[in-house]
């Protein structure tokens, strides 16, 4: 028996998207859970949710606890609050499973499939996604603050950013430069003129470093079909390596395999979705290449490590989300090594390199565009504990009654 004496939620107004569980037992022991966009329902879901049925219970029976809070009455198949609590309850959950028997997560998941993997890095800025809405409207005009202001490098200075990412032993980058072009018209329309701007970057990055770094494209569901699949044939030519979620939404399954059989840019998707089902189908369809998932949306690494067994079985590969928090990227880590079909773990260095520093005890070791194993018990890291005691710290607690 491990029984479940607390749970702890912290959200700070510094990182108003984030929100962090924390699990503790009778044996000592704290598991970390995350959760990203909504924090505060997410925070209710919780407490309101979830505690009475976790305090007092064994922590061991992780399996137990997804099917029962993977399935409400109503909210199921979804990437809403319930779920997302759901989530950041689970990878907590594996936390503590690791730390009790002293081993990192990809081995209590039945070990790794390799010692490190690709990284991929996002080209978003330092405060990308930081409250909000992401900013979309880069200035023509505008600098980068910083070596790694990597979104408005995109957009203005993209074979300067191509260069720098292989000097540091990147291989795979990602961008976004159509978002800007899609609110004029609700993502129902993008012009010729529009297109070609959009494209400049690919153009650059390819005129600079050559084939030397894999391109993925961010569309963000911003689009609908027709303009999807004018950006998605126009991709072809620079030979990029996807396009992620094309169309609004993603589980218009019938819509995407469409879009995917009218291009050769292979299509991913789709951290946006969550449960087996919604994946299920879209392998089932043919309407994806590859498989990305959010294990803080999705429904944990439960419901992620059935999702990548799903991927395997079409033998499409798997590429683990980032870009919210350093325990999503910890949890996606220990799936993308595990996972058999995994081929990238997405990483945002402007992000590792300031602020994920300053919330965890540790990040992962990425070293020339590698993300490797690591060996401390569960995920890795703790919560740094100086946020509980920060003066904007949003502190809930559940206890046995
Ligand atoms: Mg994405």
């Amino acid at each position: 028996m491990s029984r479940i004496t607390r749970l702890r939620t912290l959200r700070i107004a510094k990182r108003p998207n984030l929100l962090w569980v924390e699990i503790e037992t009778d044996e000592g022991l704290v598991g970390l859970g995350e959760s990203f966009r909504g924090a505060e329902p997410v925070e209710a879901a919780i407490h309101s949710l979830l505690a009475p049925n976790l305090l007092g219970q064994d922590s061991r029976r992780i399996e137990h606890f997804s099917r029962q809070f993977m399935t409400p009455y109503v909210g199921f198949n979804s990437a809403g609050a319930e779920i997302r609590a759901a989530s950041a309850v689970d990878i907590a959950l594996w936390d503590l499973k690791g730390q009790r028997h002293g081993i990192p997560i990809h081995e209590a998941l039945g070990g790794a499939s390799r010692t490190s993997i690709r990284a991929y890095n996002t080209c978003a800025g330092y405060s990308y996604n930081t409250s909000g809405a992401y900013r979309r409207d880069i200035g023509a005009d505008e600098r980068p603050t910083g070596p790694y202001d990597d979104q408005v490098a995109f957009m203005n200075d993209a074979g300067r950013l191509a260069e720098s990412l292989v000097a540091e032993g990147y291989s795979a980058m990602k961008i976004w430069p159509f978002d800007v072009y899609a609110p004029a018209t609700g993502g129902h329309l993008i012009n010729l003129e529009d297109l070609k701007k959009g494209l400049e970057p690919f153009r650059k990055i390819r005129a600079a470093v050559g084939d030397k770094i894999e391109i993925m494209c961010e569309l963000h569901s911003l689009w609908g079909t027709q303009p999807a699949i004018r950006i998605c044939r126009a991709l072809e030519d620079y030979g990029v390596f996807w396009a992620e979620d094309p169309i609004c939404k993603m589980d218009d399954t019938a819509t995407l395999a469409d879009l995917r059989r009218q291009t050769r840019t292979p299509i991913c998707g789709s951290e946006t979705l969550a449960g087996l089902r919604p994946f299920r189908d879209l392998l089932a369809q043919d309407a994806t290449d590859i498989v990305m998932l959010d294990l803080a949306w999705c429904g944990g690494l439960t419901e992620g490590r059935k999702i990548a067994a799903l991927a395997e079985s079409y033998a499409r590969p798997l590429a683990p989300h980032d870009c919210t928090g350093p325990v999503t990227l910890w949890a996606g880590l220990h799936l993308a090594l595990h996972a058999p079909t995994a081929i990238f773990q997405e990483v945002v260095r402007a992000t590792l390199a300031t602020w994920y520093r300053d919330l965890v005890t540790a990040l992962p070791d990425v070293r020339n565009g590698m993300v490797h194993a690591p060996t401390a018990p569960g995920l890795g890291a703790a919560l740094n504990p100086a946020l509980w005691s920060r003066e904007d710290a949003i502190i809930r607690e559940s206890r046995p009654q």
